[in-house]
């Protein structure tokens, strides 16, 4: 097939785009690239993708970061592209919506991705043509030193550092949840049957969930997005090799045709963003904060933020300095518990034992107070009547009111 080339930042069916931001002071200077085919075998695309461009939105990545957006449409009578470009307009709309609200990028790339999912979905319950219609998204937003990654479905993610490709994201696919259950191998899901099912999508539901990770960026990284077109005829070693020796222009074209040269059976499309230089200030805090050890080891494995530790973020972000944020956003999870020490918890147990067995035994005793204050009793039995009615005397005893109501409590 061939592709057309263009310098736009977007793209639906065989076009490319390209871009070196550079940025405001204070965000990462980028190398971005993204390109689309529509393989050897389909008769459309029904992909879309997005890199935000300089011209329209630099003048919010300070605060809110440079976007990258890869869908993946699904749906007869080309209604699939119509819902990847649905998802990608709107999703770029609105995380890059005019308002003055101070959100965390993190609230507002799940809150963008919400919103897309419901102008597909109001779509596809509308328009007869359009029903059922429905499309993978997964976005980065580059901001201050880190990726955040948000992901439905079965488009990919990958962080590509020191000559290795690891997937951030985690697919939302039949055959992913039964690998992951151990009915088959991770070989065999590369060429099931199954393999295009995908169980988490945009506009088939009026509400979903989203992943978001989070990953902490070095000068030299690079994310690549990409629809299974590409992640399931390209190995990921070799996207590793592609990504590390090109430059990403010329990396987005060569990972196309080894997708087409395998077969080309599905649409293709990746976007890569490569950081050319984070920014100084960034470095400053990151030495002044953590040491620069326990910083690389945290960043080798991908962090999946959960929605309360989002909105714990916010809660962050709100509170404190950009920088400050940026290295601890995950460990405060915004939970209030009561936390007791071992000692203190075993205290507590002995007591709660103590006071049951205290139970057990004031039972016990009204149960049986007759014939325990009979055997205790002097005289014996015969005699116990004509007793004389002394303090300890049992007739005196079981006859006193508060006995007469803990027996006859014991015995309900
Ligand atoms: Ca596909």
């Amino acid at each position: 097939m061939s592709v057309t080339e263009q310098t736009e930042n977007r793209g639906t069916s065989a076009d490319t785009g390209r871009g070196a931001s550079t940025a405001p002071s204070a965000g990462p200077r980028l190398a971005t690239a993204g390109r689309t085919d529509t393989g050897q075998v389909r008769p459309l695309n029904e992909d879309s993708w997005q890199i935000a461009g300089e011209s329209e939105t630099a003048h919010l990545w300070e605060q809110r970061g440079q976007l990258l957006v890869v869908a993946d449409g699904m749906g007869g009578h080309a209604a699939g592209e119509v819902a990847s470009q649905l998802a990608v307009e709107t999703l770029y709309q609105q995380y890059y919506d005019e308002d003055d609200v101070p959100l965390p990028p993190a609230i507002r790339l799940e809150r963008a991705v919400t919103e897309a999912n419901l102008s597909v979905y109001e779509q596809a319950v509308t328009v007869d043509a359009q029903s059922g219609m429905g499309t993978t998204l997964v976005a980065a937003v580059v901001h201050e030193g880190r990726a955040l990654i948000a992901n439905v479905g079965d488009s990919r993610a990958y962080l590509i550092r020191d000559g290795q490709a690891t997937q951030i994201t985690t697919d939302h696919s039949w055959v992913a949840e039964q690998v992951k259950l151990g009915t088959i191998t991770q070989e065999q899901a590369q060429t099931h049957a199954y393999r295009n099912l995908v169980t988490r999508c945009l506009g088939h539901r009026p509400g979903m969930q989203v992943d978001i990770f989070e990953h902490r960026l070095r000068t030299g990284d690079t994310l690549l997005l990409c629809s299974d077109g590409l992640s399931n005829q390209v190995p990921d070693s070799e996207l590793a090799a592609v990504l590390t020796e090109q430059e990403p222009e010329q990396a987005v074209q060569t990972l196309i045709d080894t997708a087409n040269e395998q077969g080309g059976p599905d649409n293709i499309t990746a976007v890569v963003a490569r950081v050319i230089e984070l920014p100084a200030w960034l470095a400053e805090v990151e030495a002044a904060t953590e040491r620069p050890e326990r910083l690389a080891s945290k960043t080798t494995q991908p962090v999946r933020m959960e929605r309360e530790q989002i909105e714990a973020a916010t809660l962050a972000e709100a509170a404190g300095e950009p920088g400050a944020v940026a290295s601890h956003r995950l460990r405060n999870t915004g939970r209030r518990r009561i936390q007791l020490s071992p000692r203190r918890r075993a205290t507590l147990l002995l007591v709660l034992i103590a006071l049951l067995a205290l139970l057990a035994v004031v039972t016990l005793i009204a149960l049986r107070a007759e014939k325990i204050l009979r055997w205790l009793a002097w005289p014996p039995t015969s005699a116990t009547r004509s007793a004389p009615q002394t303090w300890l005397s049992p007739q005196r005893f079981l006859d006193a009111p508060v006995v007469v109501w803990a027996r006859s409590l014991a015995s309900v």
